[in-house]
């Protein structure tokens, strides 16, 4: 019928994906982007509807962990459209959008812009999105702080990681700018020996949680050196093992009710 608009009403994820979970580090190496990918599988295993966003644009590895590799997500009305995985979590990776070796060439305007095409992806279906945040304190994660306010901040530590400078300006970061960080999570604490289990603690033990302590930040749990871990991620089944069960309950009931 003339003179009869059809208005079109824009689905970004601003308007639905009520939690953002930002994980974040001080240094490359430590396991940030193995515990984004389980903790997102563990938050679908708990019932939230989670999608995953890759923001680690110096090594984008979840389309690898996630196992849907060469995979390239499609734009509809220019709104990007999250990428199945088997896993039940669907995602957007920096890795998808542009050939690593040419995304750390980008300058900060193009790195926010990419970050925002991938926030306001297609998550209608999604009521929570866990970011993996490159390591340290750049663009991305300034972009992330001040333009899309995550709910929460998960820092991801090594045992001796925690006495560098690194992880605590990473929490710096989200503190200065009013985002609550949910905990420390020590990735690679102690060694899981692969034929009798039993774990051994090369760096020493409660390091980790007493630094939690005197920086006043909760802390999420330890999670030890397995080769099980790393050859399930290599395998595109990241959070296929019970490891992340405990760390992911607790970043569930820290979510607020309704969020
Ligand atoms: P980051 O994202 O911090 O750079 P990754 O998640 O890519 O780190 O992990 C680096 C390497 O260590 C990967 O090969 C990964 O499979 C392995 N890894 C991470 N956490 C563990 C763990 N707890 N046990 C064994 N291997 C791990």
């Amino acid at each position: 019928v003339a003179g009869i608009a059809t208005v079109r009403i824009a689905q970004t994820s601003q308007r639905i994906v009520r939690t953002l979970i930002a994980v974040a580090s001080g240094k490359g190496g430590v396991g940030k982007s193995t515990v984004s990918a389980s903790l997102a599988i563990g938050l679908h295993r708990l019932g939230r509807k989670v999608g995953l966003v890759d923001a680690d644009i110096y090594g984008p590895s979840q389309p690898k962990l996630m196992g849907v590799e060469g995979s390239k997500p499609t734009a509809r009305d220019k709104v990007l459209q999250p990428v199945p995985t088997p896993h039940g979590v669907p995602m957007l990776s920096m890795g998808q959008l542009v050939a690593p070796d040419q995304a750390i060439a980008w300058r900060g305007p193009m790195i926010a812009g990419a970050l925002g095409q991938m926030l306001d992806g297609n998550w209608a279906a999604q009521d929570t999105l866990v970011i993996d945040l490159p390591p340290g304190t750049g663009d991305v994660q300034l972009t992330m702080v001040q333009k899309y306010r995550p709910t929460g901040a998960v820092i991801v530590s090594t045992p001796q990681d925690l006495a560098l400078i690194d992880a605590r300006r990473a929490i710096d970061l989200f503190v200065k700018a009013g985002v609550p960080i949910i905990g420390l999570i020590e990735n690679m604490a102690g060694y899981a020996c692969p034929s009798c289990g039993e774990i051994s603690d090369p760096f020493g033990r409660g390091g980790a949680e007493a630094a939690a302590t005197e920086l006043g930040i909760p802390f999420l749990g330890r999670i030890p050196l397995d080769i099980a871990i790393r050859t399930a991620s290599d395998a595109g089944n990241a959070g296929e093992t019970s490891a992340f069960a405990e760390v992911s309950q607790r970043v569930f009931d820290w979510i607020p009710k309704g969020g």
